[in-house]
């Protein structure tokens, strides 16, 4: 830790210096190592250096312990940091200068973004689709155009702070009298006054409103994905931007697809005789039934792909497929007849199995 400056260094006065001679020196270097008129390295260590060595030598008591005994006098005999001397930086502003972010207050306001959820089905996922839905979101009163007063009469001046929406007060502190601005109580940094509200909104100017919206899901979309709509959330305050909708997309549950990425899958039952003989079925498809040729031997999980019947792919040009996956059903139940002719067939298997081992 490098040494400490001597205090009267620091403020650059004489030691015989009058407690006036220091106060203005202190001004003066306050305001050169302020963080608005110097952002330079070290600014903020000389403005906290500035302010001990005033702390102290604007204090009579603390001064004269200093004058005798150097830092460590003034260390002990005050301890360390005089009673909650280590501050903060933007402390010490606000305390002694006004704090920069009173002004915020009046500054455009973007609103609020709003949130909606749109349940869509697997072929509006697939192809797109155009969708009417109703928001609740905050506009300008249409009354008084979302000004807060009554329709034909004014907002006054605020007579508190003249308009200004901010109010000085000049304050007494330990390192002398400063004027700390502030926002106004009595308009809160408005300027203005609404005397006769509007019935309508009470005086906010804000009014929650119904909207019917045709929005426009674009093909591809799955479940988790958003649609944002400029401007459709919640109005802004003092003439800030509107805030945007957000609609998340739920894609429902199909009853005959399940959706893997942009393709789909199709679960094709087919009977014993169906496998075992191949046949031709038709297999339903996003755009509606599809021939689909089965070889004869076909076994369950054999999967056959159709090109392109997928879901449209949201970022490029192009489509998925259809992957029609087979499962060879066992009959639940038989009647008479196909009862005999299952035991033939069992027969006729059971005749072959002889063969094969007798080879
Ligand atoms: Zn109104
Ligand atoms: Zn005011």
């Amino acid at each position: 830790m490098p040494a400490k400056r001597d205090y009267y260094e620091v403020l650059g006065v004489r030691r015989n210096a009058t407690g006036e001679e220091i106060r203005k020196a202190f001004r003066q270097l306050a305001f050169k190592y302020h963080p608005d008129h110097n952002r330079g390295d070290g600014a903020e260590e000389n403005f906290k250096e500035v302010n001990e060595a005033y702390e102290v030598l604007s204090d009579s008591e603390k001064r004269a312990a200093y004058d005798r005994f150097g830092h460590s006098g003034a260390d002990g005999l005050f301890g360390r940091g005089f009673g909650g001397f280590d501050f903060g930086f933007g402390d010490i502003f606000d305390t002694f200068f006004g704090g920069a972010t009173t002004t915020t207050r009046q500054a455009p306001q973007r609103g609020a973004p709003l949130e909606y959820r749109l349940a869509i089905t697997l072929e509006e996922a697939a192809f797109g689709c155009e969708r009417e839905i109703e928001i609740t979101h905050v506009e300008h009163c249409s009354e008084c155009q979302g000004t807060g007063s009554k329709p034909g009469t004014q907002p006054e001046r605020c007579p508190n702070c003249d308009g200004a929406g901010q109010v000085r007060r000049v304050q007494a502190s330990i390192f002398g009298r400063f004027t700390n601005i502030a926002t106004c109580p009595q308009c809160h940094g408005e300027g203005r006054i609404i005397t006769e509200p509007c019935p309508k909104c009470r005086g906010t100017g804000r009014e929650k409103r119904k909207r019917q919206l045709n929005v426009k899901v674009p093909a591809g979309v799955d479940s988790g994905n958003q649609i944002r709509v400029r401007g459709e959330g919640d109005a802004g305050t003092r003439g800030g931007s509107p805030g945007d909708l957000f609609i998340e997309v739920l894609v429902d549950k199909h009853e005959c697809f399940t959706r893997d990425g942009d393709d789909v899958i199709y679960n094709l039952p087919l009977n014993f005789a169906q496998a075992a003989l191949g046949t031709e079925v038709n297999v339903p498809t996003l755009d509606g039934d599809h021939k689909l040729k089965i070889p004869a031997g076909c076994q369950t999980g054999t999967v056959f792909r159709i090109k392109n019947k997928g879901i449209q792919h949201l970022s490029r040009g192009g489509r998925g497929d259809e992957l029609v996956t087979v499962s060879v059903e066992t009959p639940e139940s038989l009647t008479k007849e196909q009862r005999r002719l299952f035991e033939e067939l069992a027969d006729s298997f059971d005749t072959r199995n002889k063969k094969r081992k007798k080879r």
